[in-house]
């Protein structure tokens, strides 16, 4: 079924500004609460936020099977569920509601003020409950820096990395949606030089840049999903900020990875750009550095040309960029860490989410974290009111965006955007 709704040539009769994230090629799904304190699933045009649970009511979705209350719902878990013919078949036709020559919306003004909202006027909330999230390592910059810094240039990457897209079980009850903000956490630490572990605030708090996937219901316990076939499973991508607790993790981390250095929040923009959106931008990946196992071997160009920005704004002043980097630059695709994921008989469901793992480039600039921005704070950076920073202070706010660009359309992910607090008094 062709995806009618990625016509780079198509216009909205709603307002846009030219550069916005959410041209009508976009059409994201997210869950806002309304000016009414109504919680439904919808989308976005430029800044005006869509109530499809309205339009489905108002008959606008006929002729695509969806059940009554399929947008009346506080998750996106259930529309994910119906899979990827539907999705693509209600992208389409919100791309024609919405479409500059068709009157049936656009002329309808009773119908227009049940269905817009501008977004001042609405609260995004979590688009999807998260039953699994795990987390992927895929940054070969990434893992090649940290693994200098901690065990040195010869050992940086361990044997395994070149195999297997190394990940981990992450927790879902603390992933929270743009807007909210995040605490300092407490924790144990084993100081430079010190002989005994001692507890209290972070000292190193560190974002992480990621994109994290979000699948349907993809394969029954036991059955693997191919390598080819995982993409069909995958509906969509935000922006996630993996915060991390260096000084915890660096002490818990052995034998089993991370734990509380990680799983005191993460944070996600709270528009799903689906990737049927992201078809145009599709790109070629890296070249394996050694021959794959055949599971992991894949057909076609499976990465994306996604550019990311990471900006702090310290409290009361203007906002830094300190980073510019590109979800091009993963060694292992979302393809093959699906495929891997499942090749065990792993089952996956609607709504988990897999963050890719810190996104670094190649160059300094284009670091996923402090802790490379700052090489473990030996480099701070200076921000534009003149602070240094080395890791995240209490209430800055750390400001993940991601769009792609080609000739004829740019679509967005809008914005990832968290405070940091400080640590909760003991
Ligand atoms: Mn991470």
């Amino acid at each position: 079924m062709p995806i009618t709704a990625n016509d780079p040539n198509r216009k909205t009769w709603l307002e846009t500004n030219p550069d916005t994230d959410f041209p009508i090629q976009n059409i994201p799904f997210g869950v806002f609460l309304t000016r009414d304190d109504i919680i439904t699933i919808g989308t976005r045009i430029g800044d005006y936020a869509i109530d499809l649970g309205a339009l489905h009511q108002l008959g606008y979705f006929k002729g695509i099977d969806l059940t009554d209350d399929i947008f009346l719902q506080d998750t996106l878990n259930d529309f994910i569920s119906d899979g990827r013919k539907t999705w693509r078949l209600v992208r389409n036709r919100i791309a024609d509601i919405f479409d500059k020559e068709n009157p049936e919306l656009r002329d309808n003004e009773n119908h227009r003020k049940h269905i817009l909202f501008t977004m001042d006027e609405i609260e995004m909330q979590l688009p999807v409950q998260v039953g699994d999230y795990t987390d992927f390592y895929s940054s070969k910059e990434h893992a090649t820096n940290v693994g200098t810094m901690f065990r040195g240039k010869e050992n940086a990457l361990m044997p395994n990395w070149l195999h297997i897209p190394v990940g981990y079980h992450g927790r879902s009850s603390s992933i929270i949606p743009s807007g909210i903000n995040a605490r300092r956490p407490w924790g144990q630490t084993m100081p430079e030089g010190a002989t005994e572990p001692v507890f209290g605030p972070s000292k190193l708090v560190d974002f992480e840049l990621e994109m994290a996937f979000i699948t349907t219901d993809a394969n029954a316990l036991g059955e693997p999903i191919p390598v080819n076939e995982a993409e069909d499973y995958i509906f969509g991508l935000v922006l996630f900020n993996d915060w991390s607790a260096r000084d915890i993790q660096k002490w818990e981390y052995v034998p089993l990875g991370p734990f509380l250095a990680k799983n005191f929040a993460s944070s996600i923009s709270p528009w799903i750009v689906t990737l049927d959106a992201l078809q145009p931008y599709k790109v070629e990946g890296p070249k394996p550095e050694r021959e794959q196992l055949p599971y992991l071997q894949y057909k076609g160009n499976k990465s994306y040309d996604i550019n990311l920005e990471v900006y702090i704004a310290p409290e009361n002043a203007a906002e830094t960029k300190v980073s510019t980097s590109n979800f091009k630059y993963m060694y292992w695709n979302m393809a093959q860490q699906l495929a891997h994921h499942t090749v065990n008989g792993c089952n996956v469901n609607s709504g988990d989410m897999m963050g890719s793992g810190t996104i670094s480039g190649p160059t300094p600039d284009s670091y996923g974290s402090m802790l490379e921005l700052t090489w473990r704070g030996a480099k701070p950076i200076t921000l534009s009111d003149g602070t240094e920073r080395k890791f995240i202070n209490d209430n800055d706010t750390v400001i993940l965006r991601g769009f792609c660009k080609n000739d004829k359309v740019r679509i967005g992910f809008g914005e990832c955007r968290t405070k940091l607090l400080p640590a909760i008094k003991q």
